[in-house]
């Protein structure tokens, strides 16, 4: 039998550094940093090479079609598939920023949701049976669903949402915020916000279809919100250490064996929230 693997997207810093910190405290196998920036990442498995933990590295570009079959096809010739993987990486405009709404949104929808979406559409087929897959969505992803228009949040809410339709939404969000008609269509002026709905919507999507599809493989799929993180992204007034953030990814990616649940959930601080 392969050795067990897990990795993490976006983990050269912030809250995917502290979950590779965890995992590789935690995980019974090999635990992979992976990072868009090679000096970046080697520099983040040094540092945790300091405090006397072992992680191993891999380029992950999500961004970068080649970049995630490259790294797929890897783990899959090395390892036979992948135990656990953490969807991590992500971006966000800071509030500051002056880029327009049309720019935001089609920037933000490219890696947080479509880049997002690359990585499981190339990964879910090499989940191991027992895998267990974490989407590290945000609580903002219930706040912006809220916003939304009575119509849309009944589509985002639905069990028979495809992940056609899912993605048609998802690119009608960015083609009216381009048109500065997305007030109009329904959605919330907050591009990150509705990209993190997009995620947790399709994690349900794709956790039922697992369930269907690979019934006896006992795959867990959830998203998950870190909780308000002092990070790059979220700067030094959050309240929780990236380490206290990593907990509830950490929480779901190790799952015990035989665990039948949370499946296709969004949770925070371990526990299931209302969708
Ligand atoms: P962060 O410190 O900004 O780290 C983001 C990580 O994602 C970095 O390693 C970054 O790499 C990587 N990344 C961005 N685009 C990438 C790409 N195309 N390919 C590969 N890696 C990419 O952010 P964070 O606060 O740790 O956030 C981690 C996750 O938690 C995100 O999904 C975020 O949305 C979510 N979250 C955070 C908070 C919070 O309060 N911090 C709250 C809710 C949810 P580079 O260093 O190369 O840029």
């Amino acid at each position: 039998m392969s050795a067990r693997v897990a990795l993490v997207t976006g983990s050269n810093k912030g809250i995917g550094l502290a979950i590779v910190r965890a995992l590789c405290k935690q995980f019974q196998g090999d635990v992979y940093l992976t990072a868009r920036d090679v000096g970046r990442g080697q520099e983040a498995v040094a540092s945790l090479a300091s405090e006397g933990l072992t992680a191993l590295f891999h380029q992950l570009d999500i961004s970068d079609l080649n970049s995630i079959t490259t790294a797929a096809a890897y783990f899959k010739d090395k390892y036979g598939g992948v135990d656990v993987l953490v969807n991590n990486a992500a971006i966000a405009f800071k509030v500051a920023d002056t880029a327009p709404f049309a720019v935001q949104a089609e920037v933000t929808l490219k890696t947080n949701f479509f880049a997002t979406r690359d990585m499981l559409t190339h990964f879910l087929p090499i989940i191991k049976a027992g895998g267990r897959v974490v989407n590290v969505s945000s609580f903002v992803s219930s706040r912006a669903l809220n916003q939304c228009s009575a119509a849309l949040q009944e589509r985002f809410r639905s069990e028979d949402i495809t992940e056609e339709e899912l993605v048609g939404l998802m690119q009608r969000f960015v083609d009216e915020a381009k048109k500065g008609e997305h007030k109009q269509g329904g959605w919330p002026e907050t591009a990150y916000g509705i990209s993190k709905t997009g995620l947790t919507t399709l994690s349900m999507i794709l956790a039922r279809r697992l369930s269907k599809e690979r019934p006896h493989d006992g795959i867990l799929l959830n998203a998950c919100c870190p909780g308000w993180v002092r990070t790059d992204m979220a700067g030094p007034k959050a309240p929780k250490s990236p380490d206290e953030g990593a907990v509830t990814p950490v929480y779901l990616a190790l799952l015990p064996p035989g665990a039948t649940e949370p499946h296709g959930k969004f949770v925070s601080d371990k526990e299931v929230q209302p969708w």
